[in-house]
């Protein structure tokens, strides 16, 4: 270490020990100022920025402890290493002098040899805090760089990946529900289960901003999982709390990743058997894209799941490409109209679907209803089917936090389907 450049600052109220320490630190060559006093020990630190400290306790107008708590608490200082140096006897006192942000304790009289050794001591260890403090800086801002560099190569976001494993750990995921009414009673069915990130800065992030980067990496793992186990957790409580809705269903989005990870049967299994579900009321949401992927493996697992007595809905259907074919191999009980489809007014292609699925058997999800001339209108394209009929929609509710959709079953709990 270069004392030269090295500064300490001496402050006590006893001119004789300020002239002995200067001597001794001067000659070990070690730039030093003094202070008399605890005003003129805060302007020196603030003005030269020492290297340490070593501070006095005793002193008439300012103690050392006020002296120290006051550059402890300004961003400019708090990092200078303080040494107390005083004939306090009292333990308490002494253990004070470690409370308020001091490092080390010497007893006076003093020996000028345990001085330096001290001296040394600290500001190597404070050297090589601030080597450290950089190295991680440097660290943090390689990381950086290279997450970047791997997210252009990968087209995957891995800044918002690492993120995303935070939100993870910082358990800052959370389920909306949005219900669904049967459209010939008007009767709550059930909820759908939908994803957000509760973001300790930007608040509420909707899942369009991060489930695709989700179900394209192993992340869909952990998220999956949570997200099957939370929603049954929460249709048992709401069952129990509502007997009028022992029947309340939930439908939960699962990946094709999910699918092809096996894994998931076990983890349904355990979400049914640990939360007491009877398994007819909760409902798989998978994507035409599903049904299309490596059919002998899915279709293995989607038997493997509905030998447990699970329901399968395809989610967004009309969007993607699924061949009807498809539509019979595999076990599916209800497809969900997208809601683009509503949207657009394109009637003529939900009618098309809807008879499509009750001719195989199937009921139907409208989702994205939004207005009542739309559900008039599907009143009266389904008005033969309206028992296997179901809407989802802003109309009857947005999406809502457990809190709320606990109170949504209050209002309308006598009348669940
Ligand atoms: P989705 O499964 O098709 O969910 C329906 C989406 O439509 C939800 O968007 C919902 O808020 C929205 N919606 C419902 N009613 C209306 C309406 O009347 N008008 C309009 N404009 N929109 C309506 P959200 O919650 O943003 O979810 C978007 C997508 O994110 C979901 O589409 C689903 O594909 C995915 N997602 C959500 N949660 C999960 C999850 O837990 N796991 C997986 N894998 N995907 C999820
Ligand atoms: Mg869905
Ligand atoms: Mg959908």
């Amino acid at each position: 270490m270069n004392k030269s450049k090295t500064t300490i600052l001496l402050v006590d109220d006893t001119r004789y020990n300020l002239q002995i320490l200067s001597n001794m630190l001067s000659n070990q060559g070690y730039d030093v100022l003094e202070a008399i006093n605890g005003g003129d020990a805060i302007t020196l630190a603030i003005t030269h920025l020492p290297d340490l400290i070593l501070l006095d306790i005793k002193m008439p107008d300012i103690s050392g402890y006020e002296v120290c708590i006051n550059l402890k608490s300004n961003p400019i200082t708090q990092q200078i290493p303080i040494i107390f140096i005083s004939s306090i006897e009292d333990v308490e006192e002494k253990v004070e002098a470690f409370a308020v942000g001091g490092i080390d304790f010497i007893n006076k009289p003093f020996h000028l040899i345990e001085v330096l050794a001290r001296i040394e001591t600290h500001l190597r260890i404070s050297s090589l805090q601030t080597q450290l403090l950089e190295q991680t800086k440097l660290l943090e801002s390689q990381n950086i760089i290279l997450q970047k560099e791997l997210s252009s190569l990968t087209g995957i976001n891995w800044v918002l990946y690492s993120e995303l494993q935070q939100a993870i750990e910082r358990k800052e995921l959370r389920l909306f529900y949005q219900p669904i009414f049967n459209l010939k009673t008007d009767l709550i069915n059930g909820f759908e289960a939908l994803i957000r990130w509760q973001h300790p800065e930007r608040g509420i992030v909707s899942p369009d901003e991060f489930i695709s980067l989700v179900e394209s990496t192993d992340l869909i793992y952990p998220i999956g999982q949570w997200v099957i186990n939370t929603a049954c957790e929460q249709l048992r409580i709401w069952q129990k709390c509502f007997p009028k809705c022992s029947n309340l269903t939930m439908s939960v989005n699962v990946s094709t990743k999910q699918i092809a990870e096996l894994n998931l049967v076990e983890d349904v299994r355990r979400a049914l058997c640990d939360h007491q579900i009877n398994p007819h009321c909760l409902k798989l949401e998978i994507t035409e894209g599903t049904v299309m992927g490596n059919r002998e493996h899915t279709l293995q697992i989607l038997h493997q799941l509905k030998d447990l007595k699970i329901q399968f809905c395809i989610d967004d259907f009309g969007t993607g490409y699924s061949s009807l074919r498809r539509l019979t191999d595999f076990p599916i009980d209800i497809l969900k109209i997208d809601r683009s489809f509503i949207y657009n007014e394109e009637w003529i292609i939900v009618k098309a679907i809807g008879s499509l699925a009750f001719i195989l058997g199937k009921s139907i999800v409208v989702e994205g209803i939004e207005t009542r001339a739309q559900l008039t209108v599907l009143k009266s394209l389904f008005s033969s089917s309206l028992e296997s009929c179901y809407g989802q929609g802003y109309l009857f509710a947005k999406p809502l936090n457990a809190e709320l959709a606990f109170e949504f079953l209050e209002d309308n709990s006598v009348i669940c389907d």
